[in-house]
């Protein structure tokens, strides 16, 4: 057994991420500045998205798409109960009626297919997750957007580096929305970016992130700035600061080098576990695309164990390995259960993943040696409660 915990991620922060921080701290300008419109640019060219805003969370790039697009009470949004509570919560908030369909049993993926069925005439946007990484299969989804003139926004939360058939997520022109939360496959602490090729929209977003304020009001405190600024409509505090992009500026070149790391792991994890009866692994995508690997989420087949997810979770820890939970489905969560109840059945495998899912340890600093103490420990523990 291990002598030290394995958490199940953690960032990868260097020197060149500290000194930038404290570079940022020493120079007299913390927040919004010239940082972050660095940072911004980069991760435009990066995605090769042609507008991009730099913002506190994805979150709050959700809350000011929704706005922006004029999401309001009787609208509905497709999308995912495998998700995070951000992807609901927030059409919530705005008074649309989130709309769920069943995801696919390999992937975990929104099931395209199932869409068209939940289409009405009050639907709005699709919100798509490319869970853990994966591209959901965007053709088809957007070919049936544009059927009915809907918006789709991508949860993008886990999928900086994703590409679909050679198209890097963020250019795909639609709305994109990635987090830089210290789990995700790029950090900035906390943080997000909106990627769009609607100027307009862009424009909408970036106006309502910082009270309301045209462009340029964060340089009214500097030598090139107005101290005077106009209030265009009242708007939210959900800017990015320097301090956080000046991480990211630092984390944007070692992405793809994060994404090689991550995908060695889990074909590490895929090669060792193929033959456990136990567990059904991760399927790849049958279309072209790069899975940017942000989770490793095998299900395991508590009907064949004595016990079930939550315990094996806590046999793992006992053997000094973390794990995740990334997703509970959000149906099964308890306001959506009183708010949002779904018909006993209507969502059968995002039911089965709900109740076997976890995330093993997955992140590029692991050798792999921690990798082999990781199989065993699940190994051990599946052997140890076999039915
Ligand atoms: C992390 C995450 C979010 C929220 O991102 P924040 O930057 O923490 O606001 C939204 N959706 C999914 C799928 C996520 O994993």
């Amino acid at each position: 057994m291990r002598s030290q915990f394995l958490p199940f991620s953690t960032p990868t922060i260097d020197d060149d991420e500290i000194n930038e921080v404290v570079d940022s701290l020493r120079s007299g300008w913390i927040t919004t500045g010239p940082k972050v419109k660095r940072f911004e640019d980069a991760f435009r060219a990066y995605v090769g998205a042609p507008f991009a805003v730099p913002l506190s969370s994805a979150t709050a790039g959700l809350h000011l798409t929704l706005l922006a697009l004029n999401i309001a009470p009787g609208d509905e949004i497709i999308t995912t109960p495998m998700t995070f509570a951000s992807t609901l919560s927030i059409p919530v908030l705005c008074g649309a009626k989130p709309v769920l369909v069943d995801i696919e049993p390999g992937t975990l993926n929104i099931d395209v297919a199932k869409v068209r069925e939940k289409i009405t005439p009050r639907t709005r946007a699709i919100i798509p997750v490319h869970f853990a990484g994966q591209s959901c299969d965007m053709d088809p989804l957007l070919e049936l957007a544009r059927e009915f003139n809907l918006t789709v926004i991508e949860d993008a939360a886990h999928a900086a580096g994703t590409e679909y058939k050679g198209k890097k997520i963020g250019s795909l022109n639609t709305i994109s929305i990635f987090s830089f939360h210290p789990n995700k496959n790029l950090t900035t602490g906390e943080g997000g970016m909106v990627c769009t090729g609607d100027e307009a929209l862009a424009e909408e977003v970036s106006l309502l992130k910082f009270h309301g304020m045209s462009r340029e009001a964060w340089k009214r405190f500097a030598a090139s700035g107005s101290p005077n600024y106009d209030i265009m409509l009242p708007g939210f505090k959900y800017n990015m600061m320097d301090i956080q992009a000046a991480i990211g500026i630092h984390q944007l070149p070692k992405l793809d080098g994060f994404i090689d790391r991550r995908t060695e792991i889990a074909e590490q994890y895929n090669r060792e576990f193929a033959d456990v009866a136990e567990l059904a692994l991760p399927a790849y995508a049958p279309y072209p695309q790069r899975h940017a690997w942000h989770l490793y989420t095998p299900l395991v087949r508590i009907e064949r164990l004595a016990i079930d997810r939550d315990g094996f979770m806590a046999e793992l820890k006992k053997l000094n390995i973390g794990s995740g939970l990334h997703y509970k489905a959000i149906h099964h969560h308890a306001w959506y259960r009183e708010h949002l109840p779904q018909p006993a059945g209507s969502l059968p495998n995002a039911d089965y993943a709900s109740d076997r899912i976890l995330s093993l340890p997955l992140f590029p600093r692991m050798t792999d040696d921690d990798a082999r103490d990781v199989v065993e420990a699940v190994k051990d523990v599946i052997a140890r409660n076999r039915k």
